[in-house]
């Protein structure tokens, strides 16, 4: 029988843009960015939020693309801020613009961050991510722990001859900062992630070499937050570590989440596709009332769509976020 779970967690994308050219993710081919004007106006985007939260959504994490560089995105923080049905308001950046923007973000309202990281070496970051960018990033990090964002999660994807080696010492950064680190199997998106298939490093796996290293780890009940992963703590540290099996785990019948671009089109699944266009409404004489009902017919019909039940599919995470 199937399960009714509340879908109450928003991620909005909010550009297909970015500032790095990861080698998992960019597209090979990018040959059509969305236009100004295709692109959601922040006042259509909070119109939009605020509708999603009368059809039952309490939080929204902020994507991309890069939500960063998305020039006065601390105002839509704002005015996100502003729908007193919203609980939680969080983003996930690759950190790069992160340490100027950090505290007028806390400021705005912003409550959580994420930040994507798969390495700690300056020269390995450059491979990965194809712009000499750590430094960056790391004082962002920095900074956004200094502002008090609590937790501050890194999202780092293992990958076998690629940052591998170093899985320890993201484990180890847990013992010197209050930092979720989190580890996230990489899965098969795009014609450019094929060639990373066998790179896959199981979580089962990442928590041996992790182990092996500093001694078995403590399960911890959970961490603030809305992730299916499963958390872990080293003796003494202070922060902790948590596993998302998105490639050898299935945990689509638990999903609370539903997708929608910076085009305004909804995705109940990451690997769906879009099935609800609600840009022409929003741009239209719709009322607020009739673009809840399409919201609402997504949701209903969102156990239909998994991973596992939709036939393999091209995703680009660069636009619609992870
Ligand atoms: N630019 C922001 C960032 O870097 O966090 C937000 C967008 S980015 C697409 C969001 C997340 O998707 C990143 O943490 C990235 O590592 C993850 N991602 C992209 N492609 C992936 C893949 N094939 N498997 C697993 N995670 C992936």
């Amino acid at each position: 029988m199937e399960k009714n779970i509340a879908i109450d967690y928003l991620r909005l994308s909010i550009t297909d843009l970015c500032n790095l050219n990861c080698m998992y993710c960019t597209p090979l081919e990018k040959s059509r960015f969305l236009t100004h004007d295709d692109v959601l106006r922040y006042e259509e985007m909070a119109r939009l939020v605020r509708i999603f939260t009368r059809a039952g959504i309490n939080k929204v994490r902020l994507t991309g693309g890069e939500p960063l560089i998305k020039r006065g995105v601390v105002d839509l923080v704002k005015m996100l801020k502003g729908i007193e049905e919203l609980k939680e308001i969080s983003m996930t950046s690759n950190g790069i613009l992160l340490k100027n923007l950090a505290p007028s973000l806390k400021a705005a309202g912003l409550d959580r961050i994420n930040i994507s990281l798969d390495t700690l070496r300056k020269d390995r970051f450059k491979k990965i991510c194809g712009k000499d960018a750590f430094d960056d990033v790391w004082a962002g990090v920095e900074e956004a722990i200094k502002c008090g964002f609590d937790p501050v999660k890194l999202n780092v994807i293992p990958m076998q001859g690629v940052n591998d080696d170093e899985l320890p010492d993201f484990a180890r950064l847990t013992l010197e900062y209050p930092l979720i680190i989190r580890f996230i199997e990489f899965f098969h998106t795009n014609q450019r992630s094929e060639k990373l298939i066998s790179s896959l490093i199981s979580s089962v796996k990442t928590k041996k070499i992790i182990e092996q290293r500093f001694g078995v780890m403590n399960p911890i009940d959970s961490v603030q937050g809305n992730g299916p992963a499963r958390y872990y703590k080293l003796s003494k540290a202070k922060g902790a570590i948590g596993f998302i099996s998105g490639s050898t785990g299935n945990f689509c019948g638990n999903c609370n989440r539903i997708r929608v671009d910076c085009a305004g089109r909804i995705s109940p699944c990451l690997f769906s596709g879009q099935v609800c266009d609600t840009r022409g409404l929003l741009r239209g004489d719709s009322s607020d009332d009739l673009i809840k009902e399409q919201i609402k017919r997504v949701f209903n019909n969102k156990s239909k769509y998994s991973r596992f039940s939709i036939n393999e599919r091209v995703v680009e995470m660069s636009s619609l976020g992870g």
